[in-house]
């Protein structure tokens, strides 16, 4: 099955009626280069950026993080690479982080939150991001926006970070493209505060989930009470494609259900064209892809979106024919 997988690794990545979609990968710093490679992914569609100091008792410094991202860049070439800054808090706690008694940590001082709280820290890592965009295609991601002063603060700290690197003479990349990722429901639910003030958003699936169903991500208890079926869930994820679709800008879906073959054809039929996952699951994904008919799933996706009983829900995906959910 992997070999036999193995052979649509260069073949163009669009459905039958011709229409092109994007494969990009997610990965954790420079050591998943080579998984990347071997799927011939078109791209960086997340790259967790805390994995870079998550365990350890120090910061990286601006140097440690420009290198790993120009390590990134350099390797992907001409290929985009969305980078996203710290989404630190919750499941992903920093070891040097003064342990501070959270009542709910998911809804606490995590991702842009905990970022905009240590501005110096955040003004580094922008810094890095910006010195290592000469080295390819950068792009990057905010994570848990939910307010407009949130994308402003940050657009505000990115200008300063570039205005202090031309003072300094550092070269970078001045098209550098800000996007933001849409896992709160808040946001799913107000886009037109985010499509006036970034270039790309990116769904979040698995915090959109667990905000949107009240379900801890992390709590074994409930977690089967996770759906991504679930009507409210799909009405969010669609709404923000088709919002992308009707104000030309690009939307991609980067947690769990972009990997999840059971998944893609449905956002096909929703409209999505970028995709990114774990590398390991770009080419089963692609086989989705190269057997999909854009035309004929829209119409049965749109009535998927009408159903409001979970039961006749999963019946109408199974019969995409994805495979098992
Ligand atoms: C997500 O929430 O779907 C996502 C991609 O981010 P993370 O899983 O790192 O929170
Ligand atoms: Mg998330």
């Amino acid at each position: 099955e992997r070999s036999k997988l193995h052979r649509i690794k260069d073949t163009h990545s669009a459905t039958l009626d011709g229409e092109e979609v994007f494969l990009h990968a997610n990965i954790e710093g420079p050591k998943d280069i080579g998984q990347v490679r071997a799927a011939n992914a078109d791209g960086v569609g997340l790259y967790r950026t805390e994995f870079l100091f998550i365990g350890r008792d120090t910061l990286p410094d601006e140097e440690e993080q420009y290198e790993a991202y120009k390590a990134v860049l350099k390797a992907m070439g001409s290929k985009p690479v969305t980078i996203r800054t710290f989404d630190v808090g919750a499941d992903k706690a920093l070891k040097h982080q003064p342990s501070r008694i959270e009542p709910n940590p998911a809804l606490g001082l995590r991702a842009i939150r905990f970022s905009l709280s240590e501005p110096k820290m955040f003004l580094t890592q922008l810094r890095a991001l910006l010195r290592a965009s000469v080295h390819g295609k950068l792009r990057i991601m905010v994570p848990m926006l939910a307010h407009a002063k949130e994308i402003d603060q940050t657009l505000g700290l990115v200008d300063r970070a570039r205005a202090e690197l031309r003072a300094e003479g550092a070269k970078f990349d001045e098209r550098v493209e800000i996007g933001a990722m849409i896992e709160v429901p808040a946001a799913a639910l107000s886009l037109g505060m985010f499509v006036r003030r970034v270039s790309f958003m990116s769904i979040g699936t698995n915090d959109l989930i667990q905000y949107t169903l009240a379900i801890d991500r992390s709590d074994d208890a409930v977690v089967h009470l996770y759906d991504p079926l679930h009507p409210a869930v799909l009405k969010l994820i669609a709404g923000t494609i088709q919002a992308g679709v009707r104000y030309g800008l690009p939307v991609a879906v980067c947690g769990e259900m972009a990997g999840d073959p059971a998944y893609t054809l449905l956002l096909l039929g929703m409209g999505l064209r970028h995709f990114s996952m774990h590398p390991s699951n770009i080419l089963g994904i692609k086989q989705q892809v190269l057997r999909a008919d854009v035309g004929e799933l829209a119409p049965k996706v749109q009535r998927i979106l009408r159903m409001d009983e979970p039961a006749k829900v999963r019946d109408a995906v199974l019969r995409l024919g994805g495979g098992v959910i």
